[in-house]
């Protein structure tokens, strides 16, 4: 259980059982999560050590194991094996600022984005707490991995397992734990307009939201994302604006550029205007062949004409390299339909 708790949590847990320790759990909890390691003679006094044991009976500290670990240059994606047979798929890119780590927050996902492998797959089931904060811990202490960003970008939708998703990031930014700045955090959505209503309320400013937008008419974005035969830009962007009325917000638009889809120099002004103001970076994703598809990414000039176009709007725009093509854990493709063939057989 120690995966799905803040500090303060776990102490009042094992304060409720055993009716005393709350210093020692303290100290546990952060051994563990600072270090990966629990080694209680290093801070405990001898006579508390058979306390210390009985905590950790009630810890739970059982780790998915890793069963696939696959390397593309200097990408890794590992998936781990959940203790229902299904598996999460998690990605280590390492940026020029320092490692970001890609996580999932659901095995599959049912927003069934068209462009998407996990979309494909659709929904298995969401993660929960421990299964998402395990994929942090595996990265950092298994892989030894100095991860400095954090993205909700792996498989399924961060918002249609909002509650889950949210405790995880208050246990990875719990500074007595693995003390993440919450700005190294990003929660990106396919545009769930409630939960980024819900988000606004609940998550600290400095945690980054993205919002994949992918289309800048509803023509486009509705053959391509279904959310937006619930949501259509018009509401989308009612919402943006009002999450930009922070000063310390800012959103990360993610547009995947599909070759004659939304490529064209016409799109990127109808994009520019929807995106009028609003506070955004944008992150333009040539679009990532999956196993089967019938989409391709645009040429570089067409991806590098879209992305001037933009930037001579006045956007900030990242044109993104891509990371991990060749073990399908680039961007919109992570997910193996094998596994929505064996859960459900
Ligand atoms: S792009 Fe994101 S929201 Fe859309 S199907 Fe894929 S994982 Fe789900």
């Amino acid at each position: 259980m120690i995966f799905s708790c803040t500090q303060a949590e776990f102490v009042r847990q094992i304060y409720d059982r055993l009716g005393k320790g709350k210093r020692h759990a303290a100290q546990l909890y952060s051994q563990w999560f600072k270090t990966g390691e629990v080694n209680p003679s290093t801070w405990a006094e001898p006579q508390a050590l058979s306390l210390v044991e009985e905590m950790l009976q009630y810890m739970d500290r059982t780790l998915p194991p890793v069963i696939s670990q696959q390397q593309d240059g200097d990408t890794t994606k590992f998936l781990l094996k959940l203790a229902d047979g299904l598996e999460t798929e998690s990605v280590l890119i390492p940026m020029q600022a320092g490692v970001t780590l890609c996580i999932s927050s659901q095995v599959g996902c049912k927003m069934g984005c068209t462009f998407c492998e996990t979309g494909r797959m659709g929904l298995l089931r969401s993660l929960t707490v421990s299964e998402i904060v395990a994929q942090v811990f595996v990265a950092r202490f298994g892989f030894k991995s100095p991860v400095r960003n954090i993205v909700f970008m792996g498989m399924g939708e961060p918002f249609d397992n909002y509650d889950n998703v949210m405790q995880a990031i208050k246990v990875l930014t719990d500074p007595a734990g693995m003390a993440f700045g919450s700005s190294r955090l990003t929660v990106s959505t396919s545009g769930c307009i409630e939960e980024i209503y819900r988000f606004m309320e609940d998550a600290d400013p400095a945690v980054n939201l993205a919002v994949s937008i992918n289309a800048p008419t509803d023509e486009i974005r509705d053959r391509i994302m279904p959310v937006n035969h619930q949501w259509n830009l018009q509401a989308l962007k009612k919402v943006l604006i009002d999450y930009c009325q922070h000063p310390r917000r800012e959103i990360l638009i993610e547009y995947v550029l599909l070759k004659e889809l939304n490529d064209s120099l016409e799109c990127a002004d109808q994009l520019a205007d929807f995106l009028q103001g609003l506070k955004v970076k944008v992150n333009l994703i040539p679009y990532n062949a999956q196993r089967k598809s019938r989409f391709q990414p645009p040429e570089e000039e067409v991806q590098e004409s879209f992305a001037k176009r933009l930037f001579e709007k006045g956007y900030q725009v990242l044109l993104r390299r891509h990371k991990g093509r060749n073990i399908m854990a680039a961007c919109g493709q992570l997910g193996n339909k094998d596994q929505r063939k064996a859960w459900f057989s």
